[in-house]
């Protein structure tokens, strides 16, 4: 009689793989860095902070760049790269790919108006989110502003204890009943996504200044509450309301990281599409051996609005990068023949089946909570269309060495065929010849400003990365 059990397949669950205490204390250390690094600029200077603390070599200051030793390329503060180059660079890299941007709210250039007792700036959202989700929480405002004499600010309000929030407002239920009659992608419409920042006027001018009496004939008014604000910038912050012009602010969620569950399995937190891909690809190469192959870690910036813009992975910067590499390398290669050689993960997320939405997913072709980092062999839509989709050659080099070092990992798609569906970057950089798949932790409220990740799935990632730099 044959062994059924060898026959059939079915995937494991990493809580009965792995310890508890090994999954926890990993999670511990990203649950402290998500707090920290909620932009995709914060996250290029928490990259920025490490490389200088480890002595990397910046590829676009140093001469030389000599086997074994890691180096980085910081992207305009928005991209950034991290590597290590042991053997010659046509042999190729192991690439692990991510983004560090989330679906947020920007502000607009212009955005600072007052209307019925309050001061609120326009906000323009940035990704696909459901605009409804935003409203009725606090936020937080976090960017950079050049002011007219060139010098820069970095603002980050509403993270420190004691510091004020922002928020949406929402209309009361009681007369909403034209509203709640809209389709949910129009209940709360763009531009209405205002930010709330203000609702004192100034104090009242006496009636003897208005009429001029002291003030050289010259009629006062009375300061509005957008003016209030406008003084609160400059004084503490030396703003012009012309400086927004020159600047890139950002609105996301104000709550951390937190414990979901009564077994705490679950992480709840703001941005983990995509920075807890992004994380284990971090840790994976820090964790790396200096004897493995040649290694690059990508960051992306503008994965959430298409990966366009000089800092998004359809730009050509990884051919500059390598380009410039094989200058300081001293190795005449053209990084189209490193990049052929290359084999990569796109380390994005990926949407898990969820028990309250029941009927979206294929239940044989699905993720789910618990079992592990998501492999995609292809994304796309309606046909697979835009997908790069691996080779089953790749896919079995992949496997092999995850089954070697015991790596819990599912298969799954995106939903059910004709539902939808998405893109990653891994087709971007599949068009430079690479062989890259996708293979990402699976969340629940994926582009909610509160997206869920198991705690166990979160450790699997990190160790199917290390088993992938390392094999
Ligand atoms: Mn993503
Ligand atoms: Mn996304």
């Amino acid at each position: 009689m044959e062994d059924l059990e060898k026959l059939r397949y079915s995937k494991k669950n990493v809580w009965q793989e792995v310890e508890r205490e090994e999954i926890f204390s990993f999670a511990k250390g990203y649950m402290d860095f998500l707090n920290q690094v909620k932009t995709e600029r914060e996250f290029v200077a928490y990259l920025q902070a490490i490389v200088l603390d480890r002595g990397f070599k910046n590829l676009a200051e140093v001469d030389e760049v000599r086997a074994g030793e890691v180096f980085y390329f910081n992207n305009r503060n928005k991209s950034f790269f991290i590597g290590r180059a042991k053997s010659s660079l046509s042999s190729g890299f192991k690439v692990i790919a991510a983004h560090i941007d989330s679906p947020r709210l920007d502000i607009k250039s212009q955005p600072l108006y007052e209307g019925e007792g309050l001061a609120l700036f326009k906000t323009h959202y940035y990704g696909g989110i459901k605009k409804y989700q935003w409203v009725t929480m606090p936020l937080s405002l976090i960017g950079v502003v050049f002011r007219k004499d060139g010098s820069r600010l970095d603002l980050r309000i509403g993270e420190k204890a004691g510091d004020p929030v922002f928020t949406i407002s929402d209309l009361l239920p009681h007369l909403a009943a034209e509203q709640l009659a809209k389709t949910a992608g129009k209940v709360v419409e763009g531009e209405k996504l205002n930010l709330i920042v203000g609702s004192i006027p100034g104090a009242k001018v006496k009636d003897e200044v208005k009429a001029g009496a002291v003030n050289e004939g010259k009629e006062s008014k009375e300061s509005t509450i957008k003016d209030e604000i406008l003084k609160y910038l400059n004084r503490e912050f030396g703003l012009l309301e012309e400086d927004f012009l020159r600047a890139e602010l950002e609105v996301v969620p104000n709550f951390k990281a937190v414990d979901i569950g009564f077994d705490r399995g679950l992480i709840g937190a703001y941005g983990q599409d995509d920075r807890i891909c992004a994380y284990c690809a971090l840790e994976a190469f820090l964790a790396s051996d200096a004897g493995a192959d040649n290694l690059l870690m990508a960051f992306f910036d503008k994965e959430e609005i298409g990966s366009n813009g000089d800092t998004g992975a359809q730009s050509r910067v990884l051919e500059y990068l390598l380009d410039l590499l094989a200058e300081k390398r001293g190795e005449q290669v053209s990084p189209l023949r490193v990049l052929y050689n290359s084999k990569g993960i796109s380390a994005d997320v990926n949407g898990v089946d969820d028990p309250s939405f029941d009927g979206i997913f294929d239940k044989l072709n699905r993720g789910q909570l618990g079992f592990g980092p998501v492999v995609s062999k292809y994304t796309g839509s309606r046909g697979k269309y835009d997908s790069s989709d691996a080779s089953a050659e790749y896919l079995a080099s992949l496997l092999e060495v995850f089954d070697q070092d015991g790596i819990v990992y599912q298969f799954g798609e995106l939903g059910k065929v004709d539902l939808g569906g998405g893109g990653t970057i891994a087709s971007y950089l599949a068009q430079l010849g690479m062989e890259i798949v996708d293979v990402g932790t699976g969340l629940l409220s994926m582009h909610s400003p509160f997206e869920l990740a198991s705690k166990g799935d979160l450790y699997m990632t990190y160790r199917l990365y290390v088993s992938f730099l390392k094999g």
